[in-house]
């Protein structure tokens, strides 16, 4: 099979690998649609760890077309998209269903092989413990490869209890502050402001629901916030990985709201400074959120195909021997989503 191969920082290719056999309890899928991420692009800059020679690739949709001995439950065809944590299930948080915060997670893409390849085998140990996850008939399988990254957005919108008529703060409208900004209008939150310093992504936003789009380094984001909310926003999420980002955000949360630092900071980044008084007497909580539950996964395959837009978040489409250019698209900072796409998948 053809699959993309992450050698070092800097490095991948594409080449032939041995197409994979799915052992006992294991289930092969032919990949349909792949997905980058912005941390595939943080172990490409090499702020992120993972393992040389592994193929690349956690935000995966495909059908299962092969069986391992003592798998059931699963079916050949079945539609699906991965949980792509492998936990211990015996841990704290495995045990508290927190599988995504397991001490002992491995992750498909980074420490084993994932999804920019023509088969994906699915361990034994995702395959039993549900993170095989069958998707609604309606869902295009192109849409479900960005099941993952839209259930680590519901997973940041519950973590900061944004539902109806919650105000939002979106500092970055990247791929994941769209999102963000998609899934809390179809959870009807509101109103919604988004800070972005492309005119482009502006645009965007503005063209899919944002009520308040501004650019940070000329609007008086600390005003607008104030007129729209009164005394602050319900939730700011930052979604971008900049230091210098967290007392800003920090001075837009109304008292008791919630600062969620979504995005990941590159190892080894200098501290940054804020003022803890803005968390003592206003009891902000400031936290950060990573991946999501397994049923987290399962409800985002329902709310993708109710939620306007959200097939335009993949703007850049690739074919498997061009899947470097996925890469050099997002270091670019050309579109939002990349997605590596396989023919000869039935895509209903
Ligand atoms: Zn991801
Ligand atoms: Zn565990």
């Amino acid at each position: 099979m053809r699959a993309t191969i992450f050698h070092a920082p800097g490095r991948v290719t594409v080449e032939d690998r041995p197409t994979p056999v799915a052992g006992p309890g294991e289930v092969r899928l032919r990949v349909a649609a792949t997905s980058l991420c912005a941390s595939d692009v943080r172990v490409y800059r090499g702020e992120k760890y993972a393992l040389p020679g592994v193929i690349p690739g956690h935000e995966v949709a495909g059908v299962v077309d092969q069986l391992g001995e003592g798998v059931s439950g699963i079916a050949e065809g079945d539609r699906v998209i991965l949980c792509p944590i492998v936990a211990c299930n015996r841990c704290r948080y495995c045990l508290l269903g927190r599988r995504n915060r397991c001490v002992e997670r491995k992750t498909l893409g980074y420490d084993l092989d994932g999804g920019f390849a023509e088969h994906l085998v699915v361990p034994a140990s995702l395959v039993s413990s549900g993170h095989v996850i069958g998707i609604p008939d309606a869902l295009p399988l192109d849409l479900a490869a960005i099941t993952e990254p839209a259930a680590c957005t519901l997973a940041s919108l519950e973590l900061c209890e944004v539902g109806a008529g919650a105000s939002m703060l979106i500092m970055g409208a990247g791929p994941m502050g769209m999102l963000h900004l998609l899934l809390g209008r179809a959870l009807g939150a509101g109103p919604i402001i988004v800070t972005e310093p492309m005119a482009e992504r502006r645009a965007i936003a503005s063209r899919w629901g944002a009520d308040i789009v501004l650019d940070p380094a000329v609007d008086d984001v600390a005003g607008a916030v104030k007129a729209a909310t009164g005394d602050g926003a319900d939730a700011v999420i930052v979604s971008v990985g900049l230091g210098e980002m967290v007392a800003p955000a920090l001075s837009y949360v109304r008292p008791q709201g919630v600062v969620n630092l979504f995005a990941g900071f590159a190892k080894g980044a200098p501290a940054v400074p804020f003022d803890p008084n803005l968390v003592h007497y206003g009891e902000v909580i400031l936290t950060g959120s990573q991946n999501a539950t397994t049923d987290q996964y399962r409800r985002t395959t329902h709310l993708l195909g109710q939620t306007p837009h959200i097939d335009e978040v993949v703007t850049n489409r690739y074919g498997i021997e061009h899947a470097p250019e996925a890469y050099s698209a997002r270091l670019a900072l050309d579109g939002l989503k990349s997605l590596v796409q396989f023919p000869g998948v039935d895509r209903a």
